[in-house]
């Protein structure tokens, strides 16, 4: 069975969306076809629509942030029902055989995990993310959204809520712990939740104090102007983790300092540029500076569970597909509270 979808399609990098119907994968016995109902504008579609990080693939359907209900399922499909509300995130596909899939961190699956999109299928085949209507995924990676939890809020829980969640766990964020999160955007939005939700006390790092109020509302118990370098020196050391999520390129250092002795600088912001440190300034007070990419399967499920009992989704403004081009304008320019879902039913095909 053959699936078609329509679908925001960039046919070259930068290019403007348009939409057509475009066909996915054959459904294989261990697939499942979603009907998509929402679906995230991550930072990351736009790295990867405007070529920020090499070679990308055309056309490109971007959106890994994806929520909707389960359409049908191939013949060895046991674990979802047609009709399930379902989430998918960044990968759609991993060998399931080696030591990290097997481990459930199926990012670092050491074949290379079939990304949502701007990827291929083991079969050779391009895939295409979620700025559609009906996506094909292996059932492995489709996770279940809790009751309680709208589509809308729940699709970007499956980027930037995983990709948030895990370092705040892999490196002991509870109570009693200073967590400093840079930049207030999609992914940053949700650390802040995340984190709190955890126990911890949690500062915001933000361009300017425009998003000051939204960061008390979001949970936050300070937020600090970074264009005024004396508000960062003044708390120079007193963080146990900084969570940078900024899009474009930081003086890392400055974040740095913010750590305590033995502290973690946690990295997740992929802008193509280097970030510079002075090897003194990790040495001399024995901190981590660690990255982080996403999270794998049983990780997200686990972050699912977490947001449905803690009362957590993001905060969303629904957008129409048309409006997706400049979206990514307000993006870039940090203007959006705090992620824009597209509602991909709106996506008209012409004529
Ligand atoms: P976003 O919604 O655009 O948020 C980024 C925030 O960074 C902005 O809201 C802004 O916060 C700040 N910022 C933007 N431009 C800046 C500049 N020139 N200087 C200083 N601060 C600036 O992006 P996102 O979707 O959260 O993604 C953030 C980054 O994480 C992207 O690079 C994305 O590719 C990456 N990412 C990584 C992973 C992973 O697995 N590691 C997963 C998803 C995304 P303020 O307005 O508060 O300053
Ligand atoms: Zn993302």
């Amino acid at each position: 069975m053959s699936i078609s979808t329509p679908a925001l399609v960039a046919d070259s990098p930068g290019a403007p969306f348009t939409t057509r119907v475009l066909e996915h994968r054959d459904l294989g016995p261990a697939d499942v076809v979603i009907d998509i109902e929402y679906a995230g504008i991550c930072h990351s579609d736009i790295h990867q629509v405007r070529q920020e990080w090499g070679p990308a693939i055309f056309p490109m359907v971007p959106g890994h942030e994806i929520a909707g209900t389960v359409a049908a399922v191939g013949a060895d499909v046991t674990d979802v029902q047609v009709g399930d509300r379902v989430g998918v995130g960044c990968m759609v596909d991993s060998c399931g055989e080696c030591e990290f899939c097997t481990d459930g961190f199926e990012q670092h699956c050491t074949r290379g995990a079939v990304m949502t999109y701007n990827g291929r299928g083991y079969d050779g085949v391009p895939t295409l993310g979620g700025y559609a209507q009906r996506v094909v995924v292996a059932d492995r990676f489709v996770c279940a959204i809790p009751d309680g939890i709208s589509l809308a809020e729940a699709a970007p829980l499956m980027c930037a809520g995983v990709t948030t969640y895990s370092p705040l766990r892999r490196w002991g964020v509870g109570p009693g712990s200073k967590v400093g999160v840079v930049g207030l955007g999609g992914l940053g939005h949700m650390g802040v939740k995340l984190a709190v939700a955890m126990g911890a006390e949690v500062t915001v790092f933000s361009r300017t104090s425009d998003k000051a109020d939204d960061a008390q509302r979001l949970g936050a118990h300070g937020h600090v102007a970074t264009s005024s370098p004396a508000a960062l020196r003044a708390l120079s050391g007193q963080f146990d983790l900084v969570l940078n999520t900024v899009s474009a390129p930081v003086d890392i250092q400055a974040y740095l300092r913010l750590v305590k002795a033995r502290g973690v600088l946690v990295n997740v912001g992929l802008p193509p540029e280097n970030y510079s440190v002075r090897p003194g300034l990790l040495v001399g007070t024995s901190k981590v500076m660690a990255g982080s990419n996403i999270g794998g399967i049983p990780e997200t499920r686990e972050m699912l569970a977490f947001c449905a009992a803690n009362g957590i989704g993001a905060q969303v403004e629904v957008i129409d597909a048309a409006d997706v081009d400049a979206a990514y304008e307000r993006v870039v320019a940090g203007d959006v509270h705090y992620r824009a879902v597209i509602d991909v039913s709106t996506i008209r095909i012409p004529g």
